[in-house]
């Protein structure tokens, strides 16, 4: 069993290793139908893409698009940040990318209540999985997000609740393939209130693409495969 799209990638324009064009050719080589870049987000202060940076990224991802044409989907993306109470940097222009994933990550910068939280809880103060959860579903709507990628990592969050979000608002809920970050239950809770789920490998090198195997293990085992939109079943 495989995935038949990978649509959590990274490259060297931020932390990665690859060039989207080596993303590329590795899916094209593992027979995938389709293959995302999406690369942090500007919010990011350590590796976040912004700018004239962004603006080359976008260039190369659409020389891609159209010389890959009619063997493989290539779009274009970005792993965005929240950046506040249901706020995120998901880009004005959301409309130009192809698939937008919002995650909570470190890195971002502690300007306002709601990201100071963020810095406490993770050193071990208070945690608020409710109100972490109603924060990156009001910002996934606003900024209409596909996904919310590795829910749970670095904050936690309510996974039956977001399960319930997602599902009205038509968000996926990621089983990240290099790190799965719900356990058994929380993958039952999450299908029992009819979310579905994305399996990408969040691959920060070209080798990776599309290595996804503990998602799909983790996905087998809690018996909600069937949820699974990227799967060749
Ligand atoms: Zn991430
Ligand atoms: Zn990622």
């Amino acid at each position: 069993m495989r995935i038949v799209k990978d649509l959590h990638t990274h490259t060297y324009y931020s932390h990665g290793k690859g060039s989207p064009r080596e993303n590329v050719l590795r899916a094209l080589e593992l027979g995938l139908s389709g293959i995302a870049v999406t690369e942090h987000a500007g919010g990011n202060i350590w590796f976040g893409v912004r700018g004239r940076k962004l603006e080359r990224l976008n260039e190369e991802m659409a020389a891609l698009r159209r010389e890959f044409e009619g063997r493989i989907e290539v779009y274009n993306g970005l792993e965005c940040n929240v950046t506040g109470f249901g706020r995120s940097d998901v880009p004005k222009d959301r409309e130009n990318y192809g698939v937008i994933l919002l995650g909570y990550h470190k890195g971002v910068a502690p300007v306002n209540g709601f990201n100071l939280h963020i810095l406490s809880e993770s050193f071990g103060g208070k945690s608020t999985p409710r109100r972490n959860t109603e924060s990156i579903m009001a910002a996934a709507e606003k900024g209409r997000v596909d996904a919310i990628s590795h829910p749970g990592l670095y904050l936690k969050v309510d996974i039956p609740y977001m399960a319930e979000c997602c599902r009205q608002l038509g968000v996926l809920m990621e089983i990240n393939g290099a790190r799965v970050t719900m356990t058994r239950e929380e993958l039952i809770a999450a299908r029992d209130k009819g979310a579905k789920f994305i399996i990408g490998s969040d691959a920060h090198t070209p080798d990776r693409i599309g290595d996804c195997a503990k998602a799909i293990e983790a996905a087998r085992e809690a018996g909600v495969l069937e949820s699974v939109v990227n799967l060749e079943l």
